[in-house]
C-alpha cells in the first residue's frame, strides 16, 4: 500500500508505505496558529513508513520539542515530529494526502483549546458553494 500526498503547489511530495495508525483532530492553539485555521487534522504514522519523495520541507521549531515541517514555496503545513512526546511517529496533515477522505478522524484531542463555536456548527447555516450559488 502506497498512500501519497504533498503541498498545494507540487514542490513538496511524500509517500507512507503503511495506513496511519491514528487520524485525530487537533484543537491545540499550536496547531491553530500555524495553520491559521480552527482545527488540524493529523494522520499519526510510523516514522519508518513514511518519505519525502520530492522537494525538501522547511522546518519550525514551533514550540518545545514540536517540529512542523511546510513548503517553503506555498506555505502549506505538511507534517509535525516530536521525538520527546511522539517518539518513531510522524503526524502528517491528513488534509494533505492526495485521498484524505479514505480516512476517518477517530478522536478529538486538545479540545480545552477548541473555538468555542466548534461545537456548535451544525446549528449555523450552511451552503454547498456560496449562500445564492447552490
Ligand atoms: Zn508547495
Ligand atoms: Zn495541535
Amino acid at each position: 500500500m502506497t498512500i501519497s500526498g504533498g503541498c498545494q503547489c507540487g514542490s513538496v511530495r511524500y509517500e507512507l508505505s503503511a495506513a496511519p495508525e491514528r487520524v485525530s483532530i487537533c484543537h491545540c492553539r499550536d496547531c491553530q496558529k500555524s495553520a491559521g485555521a480552527p482545527m488540524v487534522a493529523w494522520a499519526m504514522a510510523a516514522k519508518e513508513s513514511f518519505r519525502v519523495t520530492a522537494g525538501a520541507a522547511r522546518e519550525v521549531n514551533s514550540s518545545g520539542d514540536s517540529f512542523r515541517y511546510f513548503c517553503g514555496q506555498c506555505g502549506t503545513g505538511l507534517y509535525y515530529i516530536n521525538e520527546t512526546h511522539l517518539p518513531g511517529i510522524v503526524d502528517v496533515q491528513l488534509m494533505t494526502l492526495d485521498a484524505p477522505e479514505a480516512f476517518t478522524p477517530g478522536a478529538q484531542v486538545q479540545t480545552a483549546e477548541q473555538a468555542p463555536w466548534m461545537a456548535h456548527l451544525s446549528g449555523i447555516p450552511a451552503f454547498k458553494r456560496y449562500p445564492g450559488m447552490d
